[in-house]
Formats: C-alpha cells, sequence, structure tokens
C-alpha cells in the first residue's frame, strides 16, 4: 500500500515537471515572438525537365538565446496547442512576402500554414494584407496544407482555399501520402500541386513499393494537371528516377538546405537575372 502511494506520488511530481517544462516552453515562445527570435530559412524548388529554380520554401527557425537554433519539429506542435501559431504564423506569411518581394518576378516563395492557423479566421485577411503591404501578386504566393487540414469541416475549408485561389495564391498539398485518404482530397479540391512526402523519395533505390507510389502519385498529378514535387531529393541517382516516373519539380539537398534570406538572394543573383538553374543536376 505504502508503496502504491509512493509510485502515484512520484507519477505526480513527474506529471508536474512535465506540465512545469511545458508551460515554460510556451512562454518562451510568446517572448520569443515578441524579441523577434525567430527567422525565415529558404530551400530551392527546381524544376526537374529545365533545371531552374522556379521558388524557395520558407522554413521557420527559432533562434534560441540559450538553446541555439531549435527545428520547428520541437515547437510548432506546442506553436499549435497554445495558439501561439496564429501570430507565429501571420508573421511568417508577411516575413516571407516581405523576402519575395526582393526576387525576379519568376520566383515564388512557398509558405507551411498548420491546421490550426487554418481554421483561424482571418487568415486570407493576413495574406491579402501581406501581399498588398509587399506589392507581390497572389500568384508568387503558394501556400502549403497537409491533410489534417482536410478533415476539418469541409465546406468552411474548401471555402478558404477558393477564396485564396481567387486571389491567385496556389495551394499545394504537403507531405502527400502520409494522412488519411488522400485520394478523395484531391477529388474536392483542385490543388496546384502535390508535394510527394520525403519517405517516398527516401526508400525510392530500395526495393518495397517507393518507387510504385511514386510513379502512381505522378501519374496522378499528370491526369489531374497538378504538379508533383519530390521532397528530400538527397541523390542523383533518386533525381534520374524522379525524372522517370514524370515528377516535375524536386527539393532537397542535392539542390541546397534550406539558407538565409541573404543566400537566397545571393543564389538568385550569382546566376543573372535568370533562368536560374542547376549545373550539377
Ligand atoms: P515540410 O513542410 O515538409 O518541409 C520540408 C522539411 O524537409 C524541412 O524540415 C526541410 O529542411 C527538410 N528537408 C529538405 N530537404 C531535405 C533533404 O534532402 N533531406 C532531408 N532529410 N530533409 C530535407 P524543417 O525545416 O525541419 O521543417 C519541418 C517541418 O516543420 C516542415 O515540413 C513543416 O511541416 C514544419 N514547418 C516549417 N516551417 C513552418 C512554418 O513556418 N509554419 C508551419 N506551420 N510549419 C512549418
Ligand atoms: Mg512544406
Ligand atoms: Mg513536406
Ligand atoms: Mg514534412
Amino acid at each position: 500500500k505504502a508503496e502504491g502511494r509512493g509510485t502515484w506520488r512520484f507519477f505526480e511530481t513527474e506529471m508536474d515537471a512535465r506540465m512545469q517544462a511545458r508551460r515554460r516552453l510556451e512562454l518562451d515562445l510568446r517572448r520569443a515572438l515578441v524579441e523577434r527570435e525567430f527567422d525565415l530559412f529558404y530551400q530551392p524548388l527546381v524544376q526537374i525537365g529545365t533545371r531552374e529554380i522556379t521558388g524557395f520554401e520558407a522554413l521557420l527557425r527559432w533562434r534560441h538565446p540559450e538553446r541555439g537554433m531549435v527545428p520547428p519539429n520541437e515547437f510548432i506542435p506546442l506553436a499549435e496547442e497554445t495558439g501561439v501559431i496564429v501570430p507565429l504564423g501571420a508573421w511568417v506569411i508577411e516575413r516571407a512576402c516581405e523576402e519575395a518581394a526582393k526576387w525576379p518576378e519568376h520566383i515564388s516563395v512557398a509558405v507551411n500554414v498548420s491546421a490550426v492557423q487554418f481554421r483561424t479566421p482571418g487568415l486570407v485577411d493576413v495574406v491579402t494584407a501581406a501581399l498588398a503591404r509587399w506589392g507581390l501578386a497572389g500568384a508568387r504566393l503558394e501556400i502549403e496544407i497537409t491533410e489534417s487540414i482536410m478533415l476539418q469541416d469541409n465546406v468552411t475549408t474548401l471555402g478558404i482555399l477558393r477564396r485564396l485561389q481567387r486571389l491567385g495564391v496556389r495551394i499545394s498539398m504537403d507531405d502527400f501520402g502520409t494522412g488519411y485518404s488522400s485520394l478523395s482530397y484531391l477529388r474536392s479540391f483542385p490543388f496546384d500541386k502535390i508535394k510527394i512526402d520525403q519517405s517516398f523519395i527516401r526508400d525510392l533505390t530500395s526495393q518495397g513499393g517507393a518507387q510504385a507510389i511514386v510513379s502512381a502519385i505522378s501519374g496522378l498529378g499528370r491526369s489531374l494537371g497538378m504538379r508533383t514535387t519530390a521532397e528530400g531529393v538527397e541523390t542523383a541517382e533518386q533525381l534520374t528516377q524522379l525524372r522517370a516516373e514524370g515528377c516535375t519539380e524536386a527539393q532537397g539537398y542535392l539542390f541546397g538546405r534550406p539558407m538565409t534570406g541573404k543566400e537566397a538572394l545571393e543564389l538568385l543573383s550569382v546566376q543573372g537575372p535568370g533562368p536560374h538553374s542547376f549545373a550539377c543536376a
């Protein structure tokens, strides 16, 4: 009995410690937003056929004063749970448009929008205001959503997606193939782009079905009039296979790691006014 109580007390302390750590991180997140500790990095998106860079994906980073660079997977889930993602996500859209306005006109920027941010009223207004403030054409902004968004109230979700598309903004389905009943979503909304999850690209050159899946998704994109982007392309071998499968676009360490805005701008200017292509691939 005594032991049982001890165990329970231990459990309570454990819970307590975890709640406190969570609370600390939450306060830390809110502080970081005020202190401007967040930054965006940019990773090139490359057309497989022409090897041209046609855009960059903006990826969020947190320069924590003690912990150093914190990757998004370590704070976005909590930012979503606590609602911090709403102001943080608005900042991402604003900042990405500001940066893209410095690029040549044929280069676009892709921004990740989380499900929580998506269902909070005001997203379309945030996008409209950011485009207007930086004088960016809607067509130069891509919004990446994941399948989890489609699990929410369908009428509202589709309404928001359509309003964004009416601004000229393009919509990409991110991490495709890792969520639930993906195919029905493709039928309910005309996405501009399908991003094939990097887990399939990683296994592309080994046995076990990844190649068949990549091939099928590329074919699906082709017949539905949606572009297909392979995520996490690291080797020339993977690129060769993707080209053979008819996948249209690639993103990954083979072409470039996420880089600072300054580095992205340098990459674009080194190559002149365009087209911006990669000799390595
Ligand atoms: P994602 O949108 O699927 O972004 C692609 C992730 O793959 C990025 O990780 C990128 O750095 C990584 N990656 C790119 N090329 C390669 C490669 O060749 N090999 C490997 N192993 N990885 C590669 P990152 O930057 O850590 O971001 C992780 C996730 O965090 C993103 O996945 C996205 O879901 C989320 N995220 C990032 N920025 C934001 C943001 O501003 N807002 C929201 N809501 N989510 C974001
Ligand atoms: Mg993404
Ligand atoms: Mg992805
Ligand atoms: Mg991902």
